[in-house]
């Protein structure tokens, strides 16, 4: 082999027209690059700029259909901008959740809605939250405590949710509540998708103190009798979950495609220092003890991002084995990525936990990705119940 090798942060397209989406979104992000990510995270400030960046060039709501001011295309494109997020070293946690939001409301709600709200979350010019963790229910979705109760053409909503990412710079927000008037069934409370103004009266935010590594904060978000119109319904009452759960696979395969890309940022970081750094004469990166690891998480995170194209190919099929393939990828990449980080720390040594490295904050994140939105217990409960066959551990 000659030649130098090629930036491992730097994906390969898989046809033409993907080539183009990723030059296009490359090169917006070398305006809006890891460092502008940090100044952010750093000032407290959420990454708006950027945000409202990627929606005027498109690259929000790509799957939306044209008629709702989206892109039309398939999941590809949507995985293909997160992958070149994270890979630059920018995991925004909106895009994902926006992502994950955008075609249950694009499927499941009014035609009127749907109309009134996609085009301006597509735009950027308002905000979308996610919300459906609770301070109890947490991995328990079904156990939720928060009620949407009907109310004549209304529903009337009270409890807390947390853990919602940029609550307080969303003007929308996605409710999954649970239905008031209807009763539990084996355990599981029926669910209600509601759209909800973050302005309207009865709602508040309240910030939370944690550090995931990112800019965008997470907060607690409070209902206290909120009246909100019955118009404002995502599907069913009491039919929420079968909505969501069709978008499951999307979030899997997205927030799969984020932690591997930033694997990749991380191994393209250490292999750099490990190539100059050179303590004792010859560079670190001719031990073996530092190399092969790195070898070895760059085949992993190889096999994660293939792993991962087969679950989108399956999940824009239908196909039965798309939950196991995205559950698969999300696990693989997610452990791998975050062992990638605290080896890229581990070469640095004292380096690795100054600012002037940033590796701590991608730690952080990676270390985010192996629990949420979704741990990779529950990940691995779903394999080994759905795809291996056996009983439910849980
Ligand atoms: C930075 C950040 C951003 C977030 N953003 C959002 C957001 O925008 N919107 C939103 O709704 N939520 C958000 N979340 C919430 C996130 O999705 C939850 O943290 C996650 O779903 C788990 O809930 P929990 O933290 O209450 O953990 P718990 O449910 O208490 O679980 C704790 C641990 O117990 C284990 N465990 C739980 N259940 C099982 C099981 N059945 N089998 C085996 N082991 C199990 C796992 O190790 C798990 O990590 C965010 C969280 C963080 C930290």
């Amino acid at each position: 082999m000659s030649g130098e090798p090629g930036r491992l942060d730097e994906l390969s397209a898989f046809d033409e027209g993907d080539a183009l989406l990723r030059g296009g979104v490359r090169s917006l992000l070398k305006r809006y690059d890891r460092s502008y990510f940090l100044a952010c995270y750093r000032d407290g400030r959420e990454p708006d700029a950027l945000w409202r960046e990627l929606c005027a060039a498109g690259y929000v709501g790509t799957g939306v259909p044209e008629q709702f001011g989206g892109g039309g295309a398939a999941l590809d494109s949507a995985v293909a901008v997160a992958e070149e997020l994270a890979a630059a070293g920018l995991p925004l946690l909106s895009f994902i959740m926006t992502e994950l939001c955008l075609p249950v409301i694009a499927r499941h709600a009014s035609q009127e809605l749907a109309t009134r709200l996609l085009p301006p979350i597509v735009s950027g010019e308002r905000r979308l939250a996610f919300a459906i963790t609770e301070p109890d229910a947490g991995t328990n979705s079904f156990a939720m405590k928060t009620t949407a109760t009907p109310s004549g053409s209304e529903y009337v909503v009270s409890g807390r949710k947390r853990w919602i990412s940029s609550a307080g710079n969303a003007e929308d927000l996605f409710l999954v509540c649970a239905a008031g008037d209807r009763p539990s069934s084996r355990g599981r409370r029926p669910l209600t998708i509601l759209m909800i103004d973050l302005a309207a009266p009865g709602v508040s935010t309240e910030l939370l103190t944690a550090d995931a590594g990112t800019p965008e904060r997470q907060y607690d978000v409070v209902f206290d009798d909120l009246r909100v119109p019955a118009g404002n319904l995502v599907g069913a009452e009491g039919e929420g979950a079968t909505a969501l759960f069709e978008a499951l696979n999307t979030e899997r395969v997205l927030i799969a495609a984020f932690a591997y890309g930033l694997g990749f940022h991380c191994v393209e970081r250490a292999v750099h220092y490990a190539r100059e750094r050179a303590p004792f004469g010859d560079p670190i990166g001719s031990y073996q003890s530092v190399q092969h690891p790195l070898s070895a998480l760059w085949a992993e995170l190889s096999a994660a991002r293939a792993l991962n194209r087969e679950a989108v190919r399956a999940v824009g099929l239908s196909d039965a084995s798309a939950a196991g393939l995205a559950n698969a990828a999300k696990w693989l990449g997610s452990e791998a990525a975050n062992r990638a980080a605290d080896h890229a720390i581990q070469i640095h040594g004292g380096n690795g936990i100054t600012d002037e490295y940033d590796l701590v904050p991608l730690w952080r994140t990676t270390r985010l990705m192996r629990f949420a939105p979704i741990n990779n217990e529950m990940v691995l409960n779903q394999i080994g119940q759905h795809v291996l066959g056996l009983a439910k551990s849980y």
